[in-house]
């Protein structure tokens, strides 16, 4: 496999064709490479901006070799991309993050225990082999708890949230119902947190690493809603959860953009909820506010090229443009409002169908400080919802 750094005019190539794959397209069609994008769906975000497009099955064997003799490297913009046409990717060029990496990630059970294993603070949980052990997990853990698929859930999908132990019998029956044999779930403790935070950490061939501040977020339904940037919290908090991030990308010898999202707890704890082996929605605001974006970073260190800067120029507030919003931020009004609204950056993301809770979109509203540009992000966010 030739290791040689890529320089601009190579082709890249990513699997998975959705907003985060059109926005790495983009930034390294800017910086004058081609790409191919590999994803099923021809309909996908980032097939607009390809050069080549591929939309066979990732279990194609012809396409795999078409692809293999279309590019000098790979990289993914979802992590439940097979790890095994990664590998055999990897036969012939370099695939960033690994497939290695991607075995860790994909499976919640494998991640919490990697992380685990190496003294990384997790919320405390327990692995379910078969719903009827569901209700033990439960009791062990105590409380309130989230049980979460093991493998394949996203944005909130496969979870479920068990308050009381009454309510353990029908979601053991949803387990049961909804999904194939030999599934496993992983049931957590339900973190009592004071906010949720992100780090983006860009990590090269070489181990050299850069970390971007520390984002704050909100959810909603299990979807990221608001992100804000930097997070207002004590610097020496800031300066451990980014220490935090990096060692986990450390220890995964990850090489390429990774997102470590953090729970701080009431009690002034920081700990990892789950880890991104690519660019993140929470860092979506790095293209307007930051002097090098994640999507160019990864760009980078695809290309065994030199990581980027990672400074904040303006602080910044991104809100997610989420299903049925999307016609709130085209009409007449509500669009004209929105781009009168100062520092406020549109991205739609040229998606045909807005189902409920799929991401259509993000607004970014930069501002001298974080209040303000989240202040400007709540009103819109409020605009939204009338
Ligand atoms: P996940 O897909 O695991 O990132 O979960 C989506 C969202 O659900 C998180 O961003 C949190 O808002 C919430 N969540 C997930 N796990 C926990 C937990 N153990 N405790 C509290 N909230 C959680």
């Amino acid at each position: 496999m030739n290791d040689a750094p890529l320089y601009p005019g190579a082709t890249l190539g990513v699997l998975g064709g959705g907003q985060l794959g059109a926005m790495f397209a983009a930034a390294a069609l800017r910086m004058g490479y081609r790409v191919a994008v590999w994803d099923p769906d021809s309909d996908a975000p980032a097939h607009r901006v390809a050069g080549l497009s591929f939309t066979k099955s990732f279990s194609d064997a012809i396409a795999a070799q078409e692809f293999t003799r279309s590019v000098s490297a790979v990289t993914l913009e979802w992590e439940n991309v097979p790890a095994a046409l990664c590998e055999q990717l990897a036969e012939r060029h370099p695939v960033r993050p690994s497939g290695a990496v991607l075995r860790v990630i994909q499976d919640r059970i494998e991640q919490k225990q990697f992380l685990q294993a190496r003294g990384f603070p997790v919320p405390s949980f327990r692995i379910v082999e078969a719903p009827h052990r569901l209700a033990d997990a439960v009791n062990e853990l105590g409380g309130s708890v989230i049980c979460k698929t093991a493998t394949s859930g996203y944005d909130g999908k496969g979870q479920w949230t068990i308050r009381h132990p009454a309510e353990t019998a029908g979601v053991e029956a949803a387990l049961g119902a909804m999904v194939p044999r030999g599934a496993r779930w992983i049931v957590e403790s339900r973190v009592n947190f004071e906010r949720e935070l992100s780090v983006l950490v860009v990590r090269g061939q070489d181990g050299d690493q850069r970390v971007y501040p520390v984002v704050e977020n909100r959810h909603e339904g299990g979807i990221l809603r608001l992100s804000t940037a930097p997070a207002r919290i004590a610097g020496v908090v800031s300066e451990q959860a980014r220490d935090l991030a990096m060692r986990a990308v450390r220890a995964l010898n990850g090489v390429g953009v990774f997102c470590v999202e953090l729970f701080h707890t009431r009690t002034g704890a920081l700990l990892i909820n789950e880890i991104a082996p690519r660019p993140h929605n929470s860092g979506h605001y790095t293209l307007d506010a930051c002097s090098v974006s994640q999507f160019e970073q990864q760009v980078r260190a695809l290309c065994g090229l030199p990581l980027g800067e990672v400074r904040l120029l303006s602080a910044a507030a991104m809100v997610n443009v989420i299903g049925q919003d999307l016609e709130a931020v085209t009409s007449s009004q509500g669009c004209r409002d929105l781009l009168a609204t100062p520092g406020a950056v549109l991205h739609l993301y040229g998606k045909r169908v807005a189902r409920p809770g799929r991401k259509m979109g993000h607004v970014t509203f930069l501002a001298d400080q974080a209040e303000q540009a989240e202040a400007r992000a709540s009103l819109f966010e409020k605009s939204l919802r009338s």
